[in-house]
């Protein structure tokens, strides 16, 4: 072989394995994405989807940030996820805004992802404080059938990762899988909470409070705090049905039901335990402080009538059980905790009636 073709036989064997190389970086990237993919689709709850994207996602992109902002009117979806035990407070970078318009600036550009050199004024609301801003970011916005729902924050802290001109064909597939899933899990929280509501009251069923109890049981174990627990029974509510039809009653069970929560903390729980009978968990409070609180109902029930639709001012009083549990037992199965702490408040409230009615009654 000659000089000349020796030489470009080598020049080509060179370039064939730069693009081998570049090929077989491309397939692991490609890898890398579908694995992303997977992990988005894969998510079965909200909390799982927004972890995938802060931290699977983010990480895989060699991002320094990632933050999701969803529109959210109403409040639906927050409500959703506080009623779910979500602390919001704990993810700052899940970013809700009420209106589109809230967004400014920015959303003039939203049709695509918009990258670039962050900028307080333009990016700012999208990498809140605790957040540090990045360098360069990406917006990326979220559709789901032609409406914006959201974006996404992608921050980098070097300057050059989201430059103006770059392809942002990635990006929007990722926007797609993001939104479709985004609606997805909130769909699926949404069903979650039908499932742990009682739809007379809209208060939590006797299902969630359960849930509840097995989860807040093995906590206050673990932290050694206490709980309490009470149920709450209407008094003569079958006369009170008699009297006034079955659907007056209903009513006063949607009034009482509101009464009992106004008194109580974010983080108790209340469930409607079936007919007039509700079941309320303290976290963090003794067998004093939950009788406080268990007295406050009864006078928030018992001192002003309730007004029924009919125009009638309706008497109603309750009777309600106390127990608290300061420190459980060690080495008993959780549920056997949970039934024994049910039966000395539903044992009390049987003596609140036995006693006359209209009082509170701590389990001793
Ligand atoms: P006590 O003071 O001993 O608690 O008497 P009570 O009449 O409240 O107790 P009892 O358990 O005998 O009656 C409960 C009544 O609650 C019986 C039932 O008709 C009524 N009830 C159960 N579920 C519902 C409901 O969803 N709506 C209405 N309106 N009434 C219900
Ligand atoms: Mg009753
Ligand atoms: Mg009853």
């Amino acid at each position: 072989m000659s000089q000349d073709l020796m030489t470009e036989n080598l020049h080509l064997r060179k370039q064939l394995s730069q693009l081998l190389h570049q090929a077989q970086q491309n397939q692991q990237i490609l890898q890398r994405h579908q694995a992303i993919d997977l992990e988005l689709i894969g998510a079965g709850s909200f909390l799982e989807l927004i972890d995938t994207i802060f931290h699977a996602f983010a990480g895989s992109a060699g991002l320094d940030v990632a933050t999701l902002l969803l529109l959210d009117p109403d409040y639906a979806i927050r409500r959703i996820l506080v009623e779910l035990n979500v602390h919001l407070s704990e993810l700052p970078q899940l970013l809700f805004l009420q209106d589109e318009s809230e967004i400014g600036e920015l959303s003039a550009h939203l049709a695509n992802p918009v990258l670039g050199i962050y900028s307080e004024q333009l990016h700012g609301l999208v990498f809140p404080e605790p957040l540090s801003p990045p360098a360069s970011v990406a917006i990326v916005p979220l559709i789901r059938r032609g409406t914006l729902i959201g974006c996404l924050g992608l921050g980098s802290n070097d300057p050059a990762r989201f430059a103006t001109h770059m392809s942002t064909d990635f990006l929007a597939h990722m926007a797609s899988i993001v939104a479709i899933c985004l609606e997805n899990v909130i769909n699926t929280e949404r069903l979650k909470h039908i499932g742990l509501t009682d739809p007379l009251t809209g208060v939590n069923n006797r299902r969630y409070v359960e849930r509840r109890l097995l989860e807040e049981i093995g906590r206050s174990q673990r932290h050694g705090y206490p709980l309490s627990c009470m149920y709450i029974d209407i008094d003569r509510f079958k006369q009170i049905n008699d009297r006034i039809g079955h659907q007056a009653g209903d009513e006063v069970l949607r009034d009482v039901a509101g009464r009992i929560k106004a008194e109580l903390r974010l983080s108790d729980a209340l469930g409607r335990f079936g007919g007039e009978e509700f079941v309320v968990l303290l976290i963090d409070a003794q067998a004093d402080d939950a009788v406080n609180v268990a007295e406050r109902i009864r006078r928030s029930v018992g001192e002003q009538p309730i007004l029924l639709g009919s125009g009638e001012q309706l008497p109603v009083t309750v009777s309600i059980g106390v127990a608290s549990l300061e420190s459980a037992r060690e080495n008993e199965p959780i549920e056997k905790t949970l039934q024994k702490f049910l039966a000395r408040a539903d044992q009390a409230l049987y003596q609140a009636k036995n006693g006359g009615r209209n009082r509170v009654v701590a389990d001793s």
